[in-house]
């Protein structure tokens, strides 16, 4: 496939969503069939010695990325949605956001006890998102193979906070 240089399809937003931060905007990569398509296949390529069974991804921004992953690597995909989302029975698990928690769920039923999963999400910046998505997948009793992201900061501990963790990234900032 034609090279992309995605980094050239990430709009940097200051000050979004508060003052200080740099938001890294993915909808101009998205809206690009080639961006994009490129940008899942180099995901795609980065996974191709891991052994997983399914792909899990939080909302929103891992819906987005996760689902095509999944389809590119030919595994099923399983939604972690905040709290109240999921119509079946859940596991949840909160996770400190900057003021107070919040609250993930996965349904019961979606990993069985030893499958191997990757961990997929748009971005990885504290680890946070991340961190909480992974301790439900274990709750469920599946293994985490890795944690894939399309773009890492990698000025902040996001990596460190997941160590024990194999973390691959496409795009760094
Ligand atoms: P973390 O939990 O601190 O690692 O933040 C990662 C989560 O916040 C991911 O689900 C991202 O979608 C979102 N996020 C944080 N910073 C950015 C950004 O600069 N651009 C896009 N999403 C971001």
């Amino acid at each position: 496939m034609e090279k992309v240089n995605l980094k050239e399809k990430i709009r940097i937003i200051p000050d979004f969503p508060q003052p200080g931060i740099l938001f890294k905007d993915v909808t101009p990569l998205l809206k690009d069939a080639k961006a994009f398509a490129y940008a899942i296949d180099q995901m795609a390529s980065k996974c191709s010695s891991l052994e997983f069974d399914l792909i899990v991804g939080p909302e929103a921004r891992g819906f987005v990325i996760g689902a095509p992953l999944a389809y590119r690597l030919g595994v099923g995909f399983v939604p972690v949605r905040k709290k109240g989302k999921l119509p079946a029975a859940t596991i949840q698990g909160e996770y400190k956001l900057e003021y107070g928690f919040d609250v993930l769920e996965i349904h019961q039923d979606a990993i069985q006890p030893g499958q191997k999963v990757l961990v997929v999400d748009d971005l990885l910046a504290t680890g946070g998102t991340i961190g909480a998505t992974v301790r439900l997948v274990e709750k469920a009793q599946g293994i985490v193979s890795a944690v894939v992201c399309l773009i890492e900061l990698t000025y902040l501990p996001g990596r460190q906070n997941l160590k024990e963790y194999e973390v691959i990234s496409v795009i760094q900032y």
